[in-house]
């Protein structure tokens, strides 16, 4: 009998094991991949601080970026940053591997078919390995379910839903480019590229990671975002000047929940990262709530196990005190603005990039910059803005 069982062993589950297993509880960290990471999807585009304090600075450090690039229809933005790029295989796998070594058991290879909470404090997980394809179960005390957006927790009636205007489908391309110096971002924004979505260039050491994601109502308007990424990199007046020439290496899409769940808390279970829709609505963006979310669940969860009370009630300070954090505040500030601001794209199609830019900039621009970006294309191109 464990004392909690994780499922998944992306950037959340790792971070919630890391935390039990170093306040001394037993923890089976579960993970369906051969290796933690090795099948993630991802832009790898991280906050430097984050893999700083969650130890895994410098090795899964691919790139340091020194400035993020925003292109909007009318202009560029330059920005210094404090991100850096991270290969998803190896970020995943040294986290996984620190909360090993802070006792955590890993189990690849091994796919959580059904979770089920028997009463608080007793849940049962029946998962198959894939070696024997047997199905087994699992008993601990308490549940984290760290599985992504299409997670088990759905059928206890939590997490996230990948609903029309609440997720978006991105794909990312890896195209070749050996030993390049590149040290910046790139950002795309407008109608012509997605509609409440928006491309980019990461680089990483022998590759661009470039990609492309939009929300699911306006896929579907939209018909094909893998020939729209095409079109990106082979003829797009400026990215396709660093992109065109450079062959395309791997070809990888997934969803991305965009709309915080009400409810990540039950009977001896909390969901963490993106199985509890904890992503950025903005710019979809996970990995650092993920990081961060696992971190306090596992805390919550020790807290419970030391109290020996298990409780949906108790349990519930795990989400009292992430929707104290100032990321939770501005994420429900973002969720506002897209769902506002989704419909009236129908009307005017670079509304996300407006947005952004505002967001940018707000504080710095004078009164007509402003009233340009809102009133563009109505009134003609808006200042050319430059920061650092
Ligand atoms: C194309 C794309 C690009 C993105 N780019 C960025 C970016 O640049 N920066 C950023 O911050 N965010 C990005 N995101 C979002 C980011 O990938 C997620 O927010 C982040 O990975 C969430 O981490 P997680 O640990 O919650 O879930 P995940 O990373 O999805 O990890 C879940 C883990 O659980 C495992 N698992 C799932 N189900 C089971 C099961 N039943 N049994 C056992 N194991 C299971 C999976 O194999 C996986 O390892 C991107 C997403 C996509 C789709």
């Amino acid at each position: 009998m464990f004392d909690v069982i994780v499922v998944g062993a992306g950037p959340a589950g790792s971070s919630a094991a890391y935390r039990l297993a170093n306040n001394g509880w037993r923890v089976a960290l579960l993970e369906r991949s051969n290796e933690p990471g090795e099948d993630n999807v991802c832009g790898g585009m991280v906050s430097l601080p984050m893999v700083k304090r969650f130890g895994v600075f410098p090795d899964a450090v691919e790139k340091e970026m020194r400035s993020e690039l925003h292109v909007f229809p009318w202009g560029v933005i330059e920005n210094t940053t404090e991100q850096c790029t991270v290969r998803r295989s190896v970020f995943d796998r040294l986290l996984a591997q620190r909360a090993v070594a802070a006792g955590a058991e890993l189990m690849t290879r091994t796919l959580a078919r059904a979770v089920r909470v028997v009463a608080p404090g007793r849940v049962e997980v029946e998962v198959q390995r894939r070696s024997t394809r047997r199905l087994t179960r699992l008993r601990g005390r308490g549940l984290i379910l760290a599985d992504g957006p299409r997670t088990l927790a759905r059928s206890l009636g939590l997490g996230c839903r990948l609903e029309d205007g609440g997720a978006a489908f991105a794909l990312t391309y890896e195209l070749a480019w050996p030993g390049n110096e590149m040290n910046h971002y790139e950002l795309y924004y407008g109608g012509d590229i997605a509609l409440w979505g928006y491309a980019w260039i990461f680089p990483y050491r022998d590759v661009l990671n470039v990609g492309l994601g939009c929300v699911r109502s306006e896929l579907k308007r939209r018909g094909s975002l893998q020939r729209d990424l095409v079109g990106f990199i082979r003829s797009h007046p400026r990215a396709s000047r660093l992109l065109d020439d450079k062959p395309i290496v791997r070809r990888r899409g997934g969803w991305i929940p965009l709309r915080p769940s009400r409810r990540m808390v039950g009977p001896s279970t909390l969901v963490v990262g993106d199985a509890a829709g904890l992503v950025h609505p903005l710019i979809a963006a996970g990995v650092d709530n993920a990081l961060a979310s696992g971190d306090l669940a596992g805390q919550v969860m020790s807290e419970a196990l030391a109290a020996d009370d298990l409780s949906a009630s108790f349990l519930a300070r795990f989400q009292r005190r992430w929707q104290r954090t100032t990321t939770a505040r501005f994420m429900e500030i973002e969720d506002w603005i897209a769902r506002i601001g989704r419909p009236l794209s129908r009307v005017d199609r670079d509304m996300l990039a407006k947005v952004i830019q505002l967001c940018l900039l707000g504080g710095t621009m004078s009164w007509l910059g402003k009233v340009q970006v809102l009133g563009y294309p109505l009134l003609g191109t808006p200042q050319r803005a430059r920061r650092r």
